[in-house]
């Protein structure tokens, strides 16, 4: 939940911000506060809690009640979307870059042909263009450069700077 409230995770069917009613997190000073929707910003995965240097402890979200069997349902018909679209059963780190707003950030890989392109062991999904997989011992150091590649074939090929959806930890 935690990281889902940062940075406002979603699909194409909405985003957690969308939900919020309040959130709670504890401070710099140690206090323990709420922070209501209307002080929150909520973008395309980024929200204003990102960075704001808080740890989120919990939130109340708004949801409609529905019949168990109905949300097992729901789930289950999204996930077999999803799996049918994505890598999910490879190793990977879900999206790799924010959708450039024209168009979906997968779309504009595999038009220029990033599918299946590699550093090591880290692969361009040839499932879905902004998954990179790991097919074994891939290094982060190997995903970030193979992330670099995507970024200079699509800057070449269309002249469009895709903006990691990932965040890199760590010193490079
Ligand atoms: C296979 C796969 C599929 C994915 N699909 C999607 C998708 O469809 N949509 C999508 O939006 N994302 C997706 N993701 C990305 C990501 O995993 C989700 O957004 C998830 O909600 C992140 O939550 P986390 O707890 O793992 O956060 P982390 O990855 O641990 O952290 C993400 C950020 O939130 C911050 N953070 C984490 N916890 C807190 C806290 N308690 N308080 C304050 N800041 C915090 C971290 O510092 C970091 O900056 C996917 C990832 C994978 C691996």
């Amino acid at each position: 939940m935690g990281g889902a409230l940062a940075t406002n995770a979603g699909t194409d069917t909405g985003s957690i911000g969308d939900l919020v009613i309040e959130v709670t997190a504890l401070n710099q000073n140690g206090a323990i506060a709420g922070y209501p929707r209307d002080q929150l910003v909520y973008r395309y995965r980024w929200s204003s809690l990102s960075g704001a240097k808080l740890i989120i402890l919990g939130a109340k979200l708004s949801l409609q009640p529905a019949a168990p069997e109905d949300v097992r349902a729901k789930i289950n018909r999204l996930l077999k979307k999803r799996s049918a679209r994505q890598p999910i059963h490879d190793k990977s780190a879900g999206s790799i870059f924010k959708n450039p707003e024209a168009i979906a950030a997968g779309k504009l890989l595999d038009r220029a042909g990033a599918k299946g392109m590699s550093v090591g062991d880290a692969e361009v999904s040839l499932t879905h263009a902004n998954f990179i997989i790991n097919r074994g011992r891939a290094t982060a150091a190997e995903v970030r450069a193979l992330i670099e590649k995507c970024q200079q074939l699509v800057l070449q090929t269309y002249e469009i700077e895709l903006e990691p959806e990932v965040e890199f930890a760590g010193e490079w």
